[in-house]
């Protein structure tokens, strides 16, 4: 187990060393281009670890394969991606390993970690943390899903003795900029079934997320000079305001949790001319999913009367709750539940508020729960992992692919 935390240590580091931002401007595929970097640095380390049919495609994807060494015939996937948010600087990151003893931990001068900002570190005294230097995120959002397969798969190939089903991995680009699915080839992959290691905290389990929808609000104006505008002018800005006015004000991400969902108000911008509103709309729930949509279709309507017809909706869905498609396959959250807890880590059903490139492939025909990864604090400066969770990780997945 220590060879196998060492190897695994050094693994993450190298991969974190490797500038893999995603980039949510561009229209490329990789949206950049240095994350092929990172790829085909996994592609060679899985080759020289004897994983012959490693392969970088030309939009980024790492696709590899492990024959099963058992009668067992149904592949596995694993999947996780090689991104890292573009909320956070990810590059020249410089991350530090500490025992951690309990207290705050000091990232650089005037960046600390506290303990009353993230109870959860008390939870990890007497572990080995990795760090970062205060300026950058650390990455471990996923370098520590795909180091933790990784790490599997050479364990695996070095004790041919150790039984296994066939396993079909994938890495992925920008997961980050909600476009890892994209250009995801499900034949290549050749997996039915599968997992993504991408949550955070340790025994994570997730298979419900958000169905989402974003809306798009355009109000027109009529302008005219404000000083002969009496009864003529309908200024855009103001007309949007009232529209804003009219939505649920409790019904916002700063008022919901779990399972509840809400309306968020993500852009406005403006004048007397025109208004723009962009608005995400999120329920668990599909029915109440719908009837929100059908609350900003009714709300615009109401403007129009009330303003005469300068109001539009466009309305459009991103994605949807994996849970419907998961509960056809019962046996991927009961062996899930399983490969924890023989592992001794409890594991935790959370719901997602958000989407997962899980959701995507649940929906592409591939059902695709959420597994933790270990890191904590993802997006900033602050995201920590602790070895010894990753390497329970490690243990975790064994559980899942072997006999
Ligand atoms: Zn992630």
């Amino acid at each position: 187990m220590k060879e196998l935390s060492k190897k695994l240590t050094e693994r993450f580091l190298k991969y974190v060393s490797i500038y893999t931002t995603s980039d949510e401007d561009s229209t490329a595929s990789p949206s950049t281009e240095r994350q092929k970097e990172l790829g085909k640095y996994i592609t060679e380390e899985l080759k020289s670890i004897g994983v012959n049919d490693a392969y970088l495609d030309p939009f980024g994807y790492v696709y590899a394969h492990l024959d099963a060494n058992s009668c067992a015939e149904e592949p596995l996937g694993l999947i996780a991606h090689m991104d890292t948010s573009p909320s956070a600087p990810g590059e020249n990151v410089c991350p530090r390993i500490i025992r951690y003893e309990g207290g705050d931990i000091v990232l650089s001068d005037g960046v600390v970690t506290r303990i009353k900002d993230f109870p959860n570190l008390k939870n990890y005294t007497g572990q080995d943390l990795i760090v970062t230097n205060g300026t950058t995120l650390l990455g471990a959002d996923d370098k520590a899903g795909v180091t933790e397969i990784v790490t599997l798969i050479e364990y695996l190939v070095a004790h041919p003795e150790i039984k296994h089903r066939p396993i079909s991995v994938c890495f992925t680009p920008d997961e980050e900029i909600g476009r890892g699915t994209e250009n995801f080839n499900a034949e290549v992959f050749g997996a039915e079934k599968a997992y993504t290691v991408d949550g955070g905290l340790l025994g994570e389990l997730e298979y419900e997320n958000f169905n989402a929808a974003s809306a798009k609000i355009i109000v027109k104006g009529v302008n005219i000079h404000p000083g002969t505008a009496k009864n003529i002018m309908k200024n855009a800005a103001l007309m949007a305001a009232e529209f804003i006015a009219s939505m649920p004000e409790a019904e916002t991400p700063a008022h919901t949790e779990g399972y509840e969902g809400f309306y968020h108000l993500c852009e406005m911008r403006g004048d007397e001319n025109e208004a723009i509103l962009k608005y995400i709309i999120r329920d668990h729930d599909k029915d109440r999913f719908e009837s929100r949509k059908r609350f900003m279709i009714s709300l615009t309507e109401f403007m129009n009367l009330r303003f005469g017809g300068c109001f539009e909706c466009e309305i459009r869905d991103s994605y949807y709750n994996m849970k419907n498609i998961i509960e056809t396959v019962p046996e991927m959250i009961d062996n899930a539940k399983n490969a924890f807890t023989v592992a001794g880590v409890e594991p935790r059903i959370v719901p997602i508020r958000g989407g997962t490139d899980g959701a995507m492939l649940s929906y592409r025909g591939i059902p695709c729960p959420n597994l933790s990864t270990g890191g904590e604090n993802f997006h900033g400066v602050h995201e920590f992992i602790s070895i010894q969770s990753m390497t329970k990780m490690v243990e975790v997945l064994y559980n899942l692919v072997c006999e």
